[in-house]
């Protein structure tokens, strides 16, 4: 059934392969506990990405669900089906990874055909499985060069087609684009997104760059010191953090800090930089309870804040920098009290470059804000 819908490429039906569920997964190295106790549902036809720093667990929980690694304990299962102890090469699961370790000595048509002979596919149907991956990844006339002769994109979408030729219902991905050059990388996420959008297969995708996991994931799960701090699609995470932590890692987010001044029904009122602001209670993180006095952390996106022509009722600083961004320009302020700031606004502020204009006046949008107790 799996190869009607890959000769079918521009069907939009997608392939169920069941959903995943990691069910209370913990891996420890030692004395090192590299994921703490995970549980996650991924669907069928879903492309989540692992994002989080460094050290974060993220690799090790996909080393996991390609069975590369055990689980120190916990259950993963693929529609219902345990496959916690299953072998990797009973997975059904397509790999990439960032070094997209083509065979050198073997043409792209032969890198693709490996894995088929290696399954012993029959001589008569590899030579068109291996046409129809590299359209896949539109390469079709590449058949006969030699992984040398192809740039790293090219490179890499012979590992995609090298993977997908199996036809397997899940593809992991680890930092797959990440050896490529910036402008490279961001063709290929739109690649990759599209690819996923066409076979509706079920990808796992682990990076680092948030910008390339909002760029290609239906959901985002946020990963930090072993265990999943947000999970969510890419608005939810970009627009509602349930913390600071959160807010800081995806998109660029300004933090002050502030005081609850008052708490009147619907509304809190906040103290910034000799400056209230009512904040909708919708706006605080779920979970989190404030008390008058309290001291709190705001995070504001630099295109929520907007440039007023005076003082009153504004929050004032001084313009430290400007950088020229192409359509918009960055300013970085510092307020009065000593926080520093990005805004960003239109690239024909050419008044923020004048001499003398090194003093201006803001407000903050407070249905854009989010609230996060601070500590002190
Ligand atoms: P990166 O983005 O740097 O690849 P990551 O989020 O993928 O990081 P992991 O590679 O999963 O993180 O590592 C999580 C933790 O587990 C780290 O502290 C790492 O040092 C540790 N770790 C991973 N593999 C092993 C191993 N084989 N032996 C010992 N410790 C390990």
């Amino acid at each position: 059934m799996l190869s009607s819908v890959y000769s079918r490429v521009s069907s939009q039906v997608p392939i169920d392969s069941g959903t995943i569920t990691f069910r209370g997964i913990t891996k420890r190295f030692g004395s090192v506990v590299a994921v703490d106790g995970i549980n996650l549902e991924v669907r069928a036809g879903e492309f989540l990405s692992l994002l989080g720093p460094s050290g974060s667990g993220k690799t090790t929980l996909l080393m996991m669900m390609a069975g590369f690694e055990t689980p120190t304990s916990g259950s993963i299962t693929v529609g219902g089906r345990d496959i916690t102890h299953v072998a990797p090469n009973q997975r059904a699961i397509g790999m990439v990874f960032q070094h997209y370790a083509l065979f050198p000595h073997m043409t792209v048509a032969q890198n693709v055909a490996f894995p088929l002979r290696m399954r012993g596919v029959l001589k008569k149907e590899i030579g068109p499985r291996v046409e129809r991956a590299l359209a896949l990844v539109r390469l079709q006339h590449y058949d006969a060069r030699m992984p040398s002769q192809l740039s790293g994109g090219q490179q890499q979408r012979v590992a995609v087609a090298r993977a997908l030729v199996v036809e397997p219902p899940v593809l992991l991905m680890d930092e797959p684009l990440g050896a490529l050059d910036k402008k490279l990388r961001e063709e290929m996420q739109i690649e990759i997104k599209k690819l996923h959008e066409r076979l509706g297969i079920t990808i796992i995708c682990v990076t680092h760059d948030q910008e390339e996991a909002l760029t290609m994931s239906d959901r985002i799960a946020l990963m930090d010191k072993g265990k999943i701090k947000q999970i969510g699609s890419p608005i939810a995470l970009y627009r509602a953090p349930n913390s600071g932590f959160v807010a800081d890692f995806i998109g660029k987010m300004n933090f002050l800090n502030g005081y609850v001044q008052a708490i009147e029904g619907a509304r809190l009122y906040v103290l910034v930089a000799g400056h209230i602001l009512g904040i909708p209670r919708s706006q605080l993180a779920p979970g989190t309870a404030f008390v008058t006095g309290q001291p709190i952390l705001i995070a504001a996106r630099p295109e929520s804040i907007a440039i007023t022509e005076t003082s009153a009722g504004s929050i004032s600083g001084e313009i430290e920098t400007s950088v020229f961004l192409g359509s918009q320009r960055k300013l970085i302020v510092r307020t009065d009290d000593g926080t520093q700031l990005q805004i960003l606004v239109p690239f024909d502020s050419r008044a923020y470059n004048e001499p003398g204009r090194g003093r201006i006046h803001f407000t903050i949008d407070a249905t854009a804000i989010r609230l996060f107790p601070r500590e002190v």
